[in-house]
């Protein structure tokens, strides 16, 4: 009887131990168990980088340079780019998102001097430090928050994107109101073959969605004049401002004010609107109904969310937004 109670348990270890054994070294699932995540945790600290291993971070308000370890670094990456109650699979594709624009800066040439990357979510990527990123976070939700961060960067260590072999430049915005944009549109320039316009569903459900912003025609005119002093609008004629072009995104491409006529993404910015898709409502005053938030190139947070919300796995959400990419270690 004994014998067959230590077969027994002897099976239900082989069992439990072979899954886990398999496990190592493969991408890793989602990890709501913590004896899983400690497996994982274990084996990813063994893995070292032939490339990319260390970040030289640029401070940019003191101007200081911090020498980082790559997933160090990117704790502080993840956690200011997306919200920590987001999936853990959409974390993940941020991480290995981030970590493919870190080493694209390193392999590309950074554009600092003394540094690979600077802590300016405008000029490179957003960083927070640990005990910054802690202090914002409610007591209650502090540390499984930044257990959650820990996770999706360790559980991606070493993973890239690539095209070609080469790390792609990897760029990711928080909300495409639909369809993500093509860099030409944003940027000028040549397209990137894997940064394509590609539709993403459930982005609506989220605050980053729609937004309006409402000027007097005074505020408008002059809003225009600081970079365009020759602009002339006559509020009373027939289309003092109209939509004359857009991209196959459906973003603006162009539009004109009275005389002149700019680029959807400089309304964007001279309006202070959240992308440049947007409609107009000419009343009393004018009103910009925006959709999407961001330039929309490459990987929507939200859109990631909401597929991770549907099963999708990080590697699925970053084939969705990359054309023809591999994930690859480094
Ligand atoms: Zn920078």
């Amino acid at each position: 009887m004994r014998k067959i109670i230590i077969y027994i348990l002897g099976f239900v270890l082989i069992c439990f131990t072979i899954p886990i054994i398999f496990t190592k070294g493969k991408e890793a699932k989602p990890t709501e168990n913590p004896v899983e995540a400690e497996t994982e945790e274990e084996n990813q600290e063994e893995y070292t980088y032939a490339k990319y291993g260390t970040v030289r971070l640029l401070h940019n308000e003191t101007g200081e340079v911090e020498t980082l370890e790559m997933d160090n670094y990117l704790y502080g990456v993840v956690s200011a780019e997306m919200p920590a109650n987001f999936e853990l699979e959409a974390l993940k594709a941020q991480a290995i998102v981030a970590r493919t624009y870190t080493a694209y800066k390193m392999f590309k040439g950074s554009k600092h001097a003394n540094a690979d990357i600077c802590d300016d979510s405008t000029c490179c990527q957003a960083w927070i430090s640990k005990e910054d990123r802690l202090a914002k976070w409610n007591e209650a939700e502090r540390q499984s928050n930044w257990d959650k961060i820990v996770t999706a960067v360790d559980t991606t260590k070493g993973k890239i994107i690539t095209y070609n072999g080469e790390p792609i430049n990897a760029f990711f915005h928080s909300n495409s109101g639909g369809s993500t944009e093509s860099v030409a549109n944003v940027w000028g320039g040549t397209d990137y073959p894997y940064l394509q316009s590609v539709e993403t569903v459930g982005e609506e459900g989220y605050t980053q969605y729609s937004s309006s912003v409402t000027l007097t025609k005074e505020e408008v005119l002059q809003k225009i004049q600081e970079t365009h002093p020759e602009v002339v609008i006559d509020f009373n004629s027939q289309n003092p401002i109209q939509i004359i072009e857009y991209t196959e995104s459906g973003r603006v491409k162009t539009i004109q004010f009275g005389n002149i006529s700019i680029s959807g993404v400089e309304a964007r910015t001279i309006f202070g609107l959240r992308s440049a898709k947007f409609s107009i409502e000419i009343g009393e005053n004018i009103t910009f109904n925006v959709v999407g938030y961001g330039h929309g190139v490459g990987l929507s947070q939200t859109g990631a969310d909401a597929m991770a919300k549907t099963g999708a796995t990080a590697e699925q959400i970053i084939n969705h937004y990359y054309t023809d990419v591999k994930i690859e270690n480094t």
